[in-house]
């Protein structure tokens, strides 16, 4: 998780309540609007659920291609597990850290990114990572593959041949595995390595705890103990390090808000702190959405109230059903809209 100090994003509100209690809030500062003081059409031709980073390039995409499109959203900001939370004074990333490759326009993700018009700029990460082991040393890992095996050579001279082998074939199942989940080119030069985990290939190389321990390092970021963890998919992952990791200026909350402001630009309507509850199917085909207000709403702002206005102005009750006009085939069916 990363955090940095700034002050530019909020401003704080105080509230005086009815019991004279003083509130003090923080008011978000968004380069875009949501759906503030008008409600949802009845119908779009596509229904997002959910504003994390995947819901929003989707929304962009298929806005770019004329679309009606809506995209809601349970929280009262956009981002999903890339966005970010304020405490004393500190921003921090809610989960992601870095972003591979998205700085890089050369490659598809970042190319994309150029085309969806994003102006907000990256900054490339070097080191990429920085470890910190119980003896109180650490590690930083440099964005350049030859730099960090020198480095760790330099470190660790006992293990200098057994890096050099290790590598090598981390290199080959990173080659194959990218063949095989990407292209879908099955290869049984992946099958020795299929069963292994990272555990197992740590102690097949090394005999250095402490070099076994930082090359475990990722795994917490993986997700799961080096005992559970594919050594392939740990290739994966160890080695697309080196193509660039990249973190967006001003932040991930940045880079989440462009892409909604984006999205807007392109004839995009948010609907925030609103869950889907259910998802309309219709003979075998999504038909429409039933939203009701959620429980993550910003107090002081507008949004929660426009949003309440918005899900229960035609109706008493709390959720309320938006429709698609386009089928699964693409064919205009007759708008239905109803209230549950
Ligand atoms: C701790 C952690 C660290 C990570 N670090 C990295 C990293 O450094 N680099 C990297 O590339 N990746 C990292 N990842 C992975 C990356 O964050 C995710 O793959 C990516 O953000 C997923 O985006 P998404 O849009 O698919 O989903 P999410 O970000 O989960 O977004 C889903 C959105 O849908 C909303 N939603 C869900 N249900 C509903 C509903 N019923 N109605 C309305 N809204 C709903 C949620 O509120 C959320 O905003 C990390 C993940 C975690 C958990």
């Amino acid at each position: 998780m990363r955090c940095q100090k700034s002050s530019t994003q909020h401003s704080f509100k105080k509230l005086l309540t009815a019991d004279c209690t003083l509130l003090t809030f923080i008011e978000m500062k968004r380069p875009f609007r949501g759906l503030r003081n008008q409600p949802p059409s009845e119908v779009y031709d596509a229904v997002i659920v959910g504003a994390g980073v995947g819901g929003l390039v989707c929304a962009n995409l298929l806005a770019r291609e004329g679309l009606r499109v809506l995209l809601v959203e349970q929280h009262y900001m956009v981002g999903g597990y890339c966005s970010t939370f304020r405490r004393a004074g500190y921003t921090f990333d809610a989960a992601t850290h870095f972003y591979p490759l998205l700085g890089n326009t050369a490659t598809i993700t970042g190319g994309l990114l150029r085309e969806l018009g994003l102006t907000g700029g990256w900054v490339k990460m070097d080191p990429v990572d920085h470890f910190h082991f119980p003896d109180g040393s650490s590690f930083s890992v440099p964005a350049d593959f030859d730099a960090y095996l020198v480095k760790l050579k330099a470190e660790f001279p006992a293990e200098a041949r057994a890096l050099d082998d290790f590598f090598a074939v981390v290199r080959e199942v990173y080659l194959h595995g990218l063949l095989e989940y990407f292209r879908w080119r099955v290869t049984p030069r992946l099958d020795s390595f299929r069963g292994m985990t990272v555990r197992e290939a740590l102690d097949r190389y090394f005999r250095d705890p402490k070099l076994k321990l930082l090359l475990a390092g990722d795994c917490g970021h993986w997700g799961g103990p080096p005992s559970r963890t594919s050594f392939v998919f740990d290739s994966m992952l160890r080695l697309s390090y080196f193509l660039g990791n990249y973190y967006p200026l001003g932040g991930s909350q940045a880079f989440a808000d462009e892409l909604a402001q984006k999205f807007e630009e392109r004839g995009g309507h948010i609907l925030l702190s609103s869950t889907v509850r259910r998802i309309v199917v219709e003979g075998g085909e999504a038909r429409g959405v039933e939203i009701t207000p959620s429980r993550y709403s910003c107090p002081p702002s507008s949004t929660r109230r426009s949003h309440r206005r918005a899900v229960t102005s035609s109706s008493c009750r709390s959720s309320r059903t938006w429709t698609s006009t386009r089928s699964r085939t693409g064919r205009r069916t007759r708008p239905r809209s109803s209230v549950t």
